[in-house]
């Protein structure tokens, strides 16, 4: 059973808080009280902080646990829901962990992909289609493309809610679950494929996958369109705080990681503003700040659900970045 009903809870923009789960002692300087309304309080640089967030899981939280929460939100994706589930924080914090998990332990992606096919059925009552990008340093990459990967443009299509348009962006029919797994982990393979030409890509770019589910037959209403969103986001750690910007001169890939940091703060910055104007309904949403903004403008636009999975470290010594991401989850929970 679904006990926490997170999709009722309040707007359309609900902050989860996951602990990574710490080698050796937890740090003294972060307490926590799991669960819904969950609490963190730190105490950082002779300050209490603390900070509320819509459910925090403990550190021994498994990944059934953490997916019982989302399993309503995923499956309105069938009802005709828009649905985005990040993962944000600082690197080495469990976003990919959470997200996608090792396939012994499998994190949120399989689990609500597994949970929609099974849905579905086999009666071929759905169209199902997925794409797959990576951004990097503000450049959107296709990552299911057959042929070599292009930088793709993201438009402004016509008026209209969330119009976005991007052009050539690979769009793969997707029979089975079976079939789907292929198509992921050829995405993968092709984000792999960079990382091992740029040292920590992955970790330094946002990974989106999306799948499209369109109802084509009864007993759902024909037309019905519902999509998911699953983003992996570069780590938020801020690098040209921890001395990037002085050492360029030595450090010979200094420039690059400055600029890699750069277009992440950017980014990460846009999305906060754009979830916070949401959250205040602002008549203006910035989504043209970023091309992540740009791109998940029909994901944030009125009427979808967003649901952002903070990913936090409890050790002394990443207690600045800690902080910095439960501000973060602050301003847009
Ligand atoms: P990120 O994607 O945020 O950089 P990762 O998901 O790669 O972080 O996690 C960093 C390391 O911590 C990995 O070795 C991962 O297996 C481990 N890890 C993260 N969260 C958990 C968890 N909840 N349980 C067990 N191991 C975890
Ligand atoms: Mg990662």
């Amino acid at each position: 059973g679904c006990s926490g009903r997170l999709l009722e809870l309040k707007g359309n923009i609900r902050v989860l808080c996951r602990l990574r789960p710490a080698e050796g002692q937890p740090s003294s300087l972060v307490s926590v009280e799991p669960g819904q309304g969950g609490t963190i309080t730190t105490r950082y640089r002779g300050r209490q902080h603390r900070f509320r967030l819509d459910w925090v899981f403990p550190q021994d939280a498994s990944q059934e646990e953490v997916f019982r929460q989302l399993e309503p939100a995923v499956l309105s994706c069938l009802q005709g829901y828009s649905v985005c589930i990040f993962t944000y924080g600082q690197t080495g914090t469990g976003k990919t962990y959470s997200m996608e998990g090792p396939p012994e332990d499998p994190g949120i992606a399989p689990r609500a992909l597994q949970l929609l096919f099974r849905e579905m059925g086999t009666g071929g009552h759905h169209q199902v289609t997925l794409s797959m990008v990576e951004i990097y340093n503000e450049a959107v990459r296709d990552l299911l493309a057959t042929g070599p990967p292009e930088r793709l443009v993201v438009r402004q299509g016509p008026a209209g809610q969330g119009g976005i348009q991007v052009a050539g962006l690979t769009h793969w029919d997707v029979p089975n679950l079976e079939t789907l797994h292929q198509m992921l982990s050829l995405g993968r393979n092709n984000r792999a494929t960079a990382a091992t030409v740029m040292n920590q890509h992955s970790s330094r770019s946002h990974a989106l996958v999306t799948l499209t589910l369109r109802a084509a037959s009864p007993p759902r209403a024909q037309g019905i369109t519902g999509t998911l969103h699953l983003v992996d986001l570069a780590g938020s750690e801020r690098v040209w705080k921890a001395g990037v910007a002085s050492p360029v001169q030595r450090d010979p890939n200094g420039a690059r990681r400055l600029r890699e940091a750069q277009a992440i703060n950017r980014s990460l910055l846009a999305l906060g503003g754009v979830m916070a104007a949401l959250r205040a309904r602002r008549p203006h949403v910035p989504f043209r700040d970023s091309q992540l903004t740009r791109l998940l403008q029909p994901a944030l636009c009125a009427g979808t659900t967003a649901i952002l999975l903070l990913q936090i470290s409890t050790r002394a010594e990443d207690l600045g970045e800690t902080i910095c991401s439960l501000k973060f989850a602050e301003r847009v929970g």
